[in-house]
């Protein structure tokens, strides 16, 4: 498959694990690899690391769609990455193997004003960047929904919901379905606040608009997986789900449920 073989090797430059990196390196090339230094030449993006590294890797090459992500572990195998570094052979296998099947992971698109937008494969997240809470509007798109006051809120993808959206007792969803799930951190709830206090999903038809409530903090911080924003805090947010996917390697016995049982049980 001469349109598969173009590689380009992500990684955390300075990493400990040149050795290995350029090990692996070796063996592309004696499969009959290309290695790429640019990633716009590349069919195959390879991040070596961790999950983190997998988001960041997504991220700075801009949540291509026409290329296959590759995540491949350094440590202990996580969600994004299907490969060990210290047995790399079968990796190589499987993307020279004309039936290797792919898999697709919905992200979603933030939109901050007018202005910018940007792409998350695991969640958004709205935290307020002082001790003092954060007051928000939600919209589920033009139904005026809650005012949120707290910590924040997480709006996850389906493969984020093993993450950040996990810890706040988010449920696990299935990749399979296009949906995003919000998700509230420590939320007040008395005689004067109300919020719905549990996680909801919604689908991708729909969306989410968060509008700032100027109540003092003006230190609302976004984060997207795992890069951080400052945004003012008179701007609002438009979060749905985009239409762009991220395609990785499907391999047998290792469907996102394994990884979960893998991974919590
Ligand atoms: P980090 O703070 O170093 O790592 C957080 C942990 O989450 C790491 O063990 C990471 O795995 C793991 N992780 C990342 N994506 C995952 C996924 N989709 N499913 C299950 N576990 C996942 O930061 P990071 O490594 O750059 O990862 C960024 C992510 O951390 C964010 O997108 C957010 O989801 C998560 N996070 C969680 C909390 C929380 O649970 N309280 C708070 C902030 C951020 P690796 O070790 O393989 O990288
Ligand atoms: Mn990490």
């Amino acid at each position: 498959m001469p349109e598969r073989k173009n590689i380009h090797f992500f990684y955390r430059k300075g990493t400990q694990l040149q050795d290995k990196i350029d090990r692996l390196k070796n063996i592309a090339i004696d499969y009959g690899f290309n290695l790429v230094d640019h990633f716009r030449d590349a069919n195959i993006i390879a991040s070596i690391g961790g999950d983190g590294t997998f988001l960041q890797a997504v991220r700075k090459t801009g949540f291509l769609e026409d290329v296959l992500y590759v995540g491949v572990s350094t440590g202990q195998l996580g969600f994004y990455c299907d490969f060990d570094i210290d047995d790399i052979s079968g990796m190589l296998d499987a993307m020279l193997n004309e039936q290797i099947e792919v898999r697709r992971y919905p992200t979603i698109k933030v939109q901050i004003d007018k202005d910018s937008s940007f792409y998350c494969l695991n969640e958004c997240s709205i935290r307020s960047g002082i001790i003092k809470t954060l007051s928000l509007d939600l919209y589920i798109d033009d139904l005026f929904f809650e005012r949120f006051k707290g910590d924040g809120m997480v709006i996850s993808t389906p493969t984020g919901s093993t993450a950040y959206n996990k810890s706040l007792n988010g449920s696990i969803v299935d990749p399979m379905l296009s949906c995003m799930q919000i998700s509230e951190v420590a939320s007040i709830n008395n005689n004067h606040y109300r919020t719905l206090g549990s996680s909801f999903i919604l689908s991708s038809a729909r969306a989410l608009e968060i509008r700032m409530v100027d109540d003092g903090n003006t230190s609302p911080i976004i984060g997207m997986d795992n890069e951080a924003l400052s945004i003012r805090n008179n701007e609002f947010i438009r979060i749905e789900l985009s239409g762009k996917r991220i395609k990785t390697v499907k391999l047998k016995d290792n469907s996102f449920w394994h990884k979960v049982k893998r991974s919590f049980l």
